[in-house]
């Protein structure tokens, strides 16, 4: 792309890029929070937006020469609006945690009480992990999935709630693979007054196509990423939906006017946790939202699912135990337990084959969090190369080809170069380092 005078000026850094390309393009990348962003959300990022401080807003910005990247942040909002069915988007936050820090700062004080899904259950350690900044500042509770089902239980998570009466219920998931029932979340948040955050980093594109519950009409606040199935840069975003009315009472300083729900957590993230937003980032947002507006993004999405829901069944075929049986969305959980293998074992013979997943504690696990009892697995990135249900049926197969001979190097040579075989079926990109 721009990569010649890279290639001239710096090659040690040029070479290690394009070495990251061929990876990308020769692997099996099964990581479930990953995925390829198309070449024109690249080209945005490698932009001259690079070079622009805008702190502030469109319209209300802390430094000159903002004309062009004012219009480029509105066109992100007004197509994360569109794509969500929103009223008000912010699409400044660095990442999904930093989107997760501006809800926290503007809706919680130090001290107050979170009642979030178990990290070890699915969760994510943003919400209320004791080595993240929220379960630092915040008192953590967690609800998690029953060990028979590996599925959420909404009267055990009411029971939960009333005993712990917290100030924020938060939802979404990094493993959980079945939808969540948003309306029943708000009557048990609307129960003990509560506010109701959903993070759909994982699922956002799912949810932009309508192929699972919109949370937006039932939640106070809806935070994601823009890199996982929604398939943008690496990014953070945040929502609101139709509950505009401002139950936070905050106040504007000058006028005394009361501020509205987005303008609180527009002042989340800046000033209140970030500085100046990373403009190509925006562009690239913005990009990325005219694509997911199109019609072929819903035929994606759709393909995520189906692709998941056929490599599953090819698992439970050969014996493997799925936490929850299946899945509903992009992903699956395996415990391994049955196989005789740990999920760092798993992850690093895999690995060897040139398929990349990630060890993951399953729910209820009896290996600690270095070692695990699980993988998981995810669909987006090989279903945006163009695969269907064959080619993940056969990657199952692979994977338990190297799972069953973990310490067979010959195993590992073998696979990794069908892996190559079939991802030369499906090219990434068009080479020379992009
Ligand atoms: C991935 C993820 C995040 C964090 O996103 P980063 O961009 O890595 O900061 C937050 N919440 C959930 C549920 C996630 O899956």
């Amino acid at each position: 792309m721009i990569n010649n005078r890279l290639a001239q000026q710096d090659p040690e850094v040029y070479t290690l890029i394009e070495k990251e390309t061929e990876r990308q393009n020769f692997g099996a990348e099964l990581i479930a929070s990953e995925n390829f962003a198309s070449r024109a959300v690249i080209e945005a990022l490698g932009s001259t937006l690079t070079n622009k401080y805008a702190e502030g807003l469109p319209g209300k910005r802390y430094y000159g020469g903002c004309k062009h990247v004012d219009v480029i942040e509105d066109l992100a909002r007004d197509r994360a609006k569109e794509l969500f069915g929103a009223e008000w988007a912010n699409v400044q936050p660095h990442s999904g945690a930093q989107a997760n820090a501006a809800v926290y700062l503007k809706f919680m004080k130090p001290g107050e009480k979170l009642l979030g899904f178990d990290l070890s259950h699915g969760g994510h350690l943003t919400h209320g992990s004791p080595v993240n900044f929220s379960g630092m500042t915040y008192e953590a509770h967690f609800y998690g999935v029953e060990k028979e089902t590996g599925r959420l239980d909404y009267n055990k998570i009411r029971e939960k709630a009333r005993e712990v009466k917290p100030k924020m219920i938060s939802i979404g998931a990094s493993a959980y693979t079945r939808d969540f029932d948003y309306e029943a979340f708000r009557d048990i948040a609307d129960e003990v007054d509560a506010l109701l955050w959903m993070d759909m980093a994982h699922t956002a594109g799912l949810i932009a196509a309508k192929l699972l519950n919109d949370p937006l009409p039932w939640t106070h606040v809806v935070t994601t990423t823009t890199h996982k199935t929604l398939r943008g840069p690496r990014g953070g975003l945040i929502l609101v939906g139709r509950n505009t009315e401002n139950t936070l009472g905050e106040v504007a300083p000058k006028s005394g006017r009361v501020k509205n729900w987005g303008e609180i957590l527009d002042s989340g993230v800046f000033p209140g946790i970030q500085g100046g937003p990373l403009m190509h980032g925006v562009g690239a947002k913005a990009v990325a939202f005219g694509e997911a507006l199109q019609p072929e993004f819903k035929e994606y999405q759709k393909q995520v699912i189906k692709n998941a829901k056929a490599m599953a069944a090819a698992f439970v075929e050969m014996g493997y135990n799925l936490v929850s049986g299946g899945t509903d969305n992009h992903l699956m959980l395996i415990d391994l337990r049955n196989k005789g293998i740990t999920g760092k074992t798993a992850e690093q013979a895999l690995g060897q084959a040139e398929i990349t997943v990630n060890k993951n504690m399953v729910p209820f696990d009896t290996e600690s969090p270095f070692v695990t009892s699980g993988i998981r697995i995810g669909t987006p990135a090989m279903t945006t190369r163009g695969m269907k249900e064959p080619e993940f049926e056969y990657m199952a197969k692979l994977i338990d080809k190297v799972l069953m001979n973990a310490e067979s190097e010959e195993t590992h040579n073998t696979v990794a170069a069908e892996i190559r075989a079939l991802c030369e079926r499906f090219p990434l990109y068009d080479f020379a380092a992009l």
